[in-house]
């Protein structure tokens, strides 16, 4: 069974298409990207998968259940944004456990959440500050946490490291990359930069204008494009 499946999924806004019939399947623990040009349906298509959005045609289905009808909260996801979203006035120990209060989870439950959550992102000593006092590095690590204590099984992060300087991006990347190899949990990961879609992909999905151009590993991209357009993007030599 698919971890999520699209089938025919379209958006329309009034009458502008965005998406447009996009059929995929997407196995369990799979790090999926899409890639594609500014404006071409990538945060739609996340948002559809998170419930964010509603499709105007086809199913969206999460462990082999239509979730179109189901709220956000309600998908077993977690959504990690470009720009953190963190609550300001809050702590990182208090932003990483907001997500479980509203799950109404214990408090013995919450802390071992927490805590486990910041082992793995190596922010344990930053769980008294406020997101001012961290750098934009530490910051999107919290909002990764904040995704992480939910245990969802499908994480969705759009344009994570578009806010952070060079040097960071790779770093995050990589934790990103560590992440998932530790969880096994299915990603799903929307970026307009082709060097993170080939390092941290399991299979790319190219889409262009709503629709999807292709679909397959970093490798099956490089070598076979289906056209000029995946070719151009993903920066092959044919
Ligand atoms: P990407 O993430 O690939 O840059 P988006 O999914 O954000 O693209 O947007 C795809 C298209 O849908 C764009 O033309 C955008 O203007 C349009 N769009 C996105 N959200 C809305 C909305 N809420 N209302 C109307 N148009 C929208
Ligand atoms: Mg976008």
């Amino acid at each position: 069974m698919a971890a999520v499946e699209l089938r025919d999924v379209e958006k329309r806004f009034g009458r502008v298409q965005v998406i447009r019939g996009v059929d995929l399947s997407i196995e369990s623990g799979e790090f999926i990207v899409f890639v594609g040009p500014s404006g071409c349906g990538k945060s739609t298509l996340l948002r559809l998968v998170a419930g964010l959005e509603e499709p105007t045609g086809g199913e969206v289905m999460i462990g082999g259940e239509v979730v179109n009808d189901r709220p956000p909260s309600d998908r077993g996801i977690a959504m990690v944004f470009q720009s953190y979203a963190l609550y300001p006035h809050m702590t990182a120990y208090e932003n990483l456990a907001f997500g479980l209060k509203l799950a109404r989870a214990g408090k013995g439950e919450t802390d071992a959440a927490v805590k486990e959550a910041a082992r793995l992102l190596q922010i344990e000593p930053l769980l008294d500050r406020k997101p001012r006092e961290l750098s934009g590095g530490q910051r999107q690590r919290v909002a990764i946490g904040r995704a992480l204590v939910r245990h969802p099984k499908v994480f969705l992060f759009d344009e994570p490291l578009s806010n952070l300087d060079a040097a960071l991006r790779v770093q995050t990347r990589l934790e990103i990359a560590r992440l998932h190899k530790e969880l096994k949990a299915t990603m799903i990961y929307v970026t307009h930069d082709q060097v993170e879609a080939m390092t941290l992909a399991d299979r790319i999905v190219v889409l262009n204008a709503g629709r999807v151009e292709q679909v397959g590993s970093p490798l099956e991209l490089y070598e076979h494009p289906a056209n000029r357009f995946v070719a151009g993007f993903i920066g092959s030599p044919s």
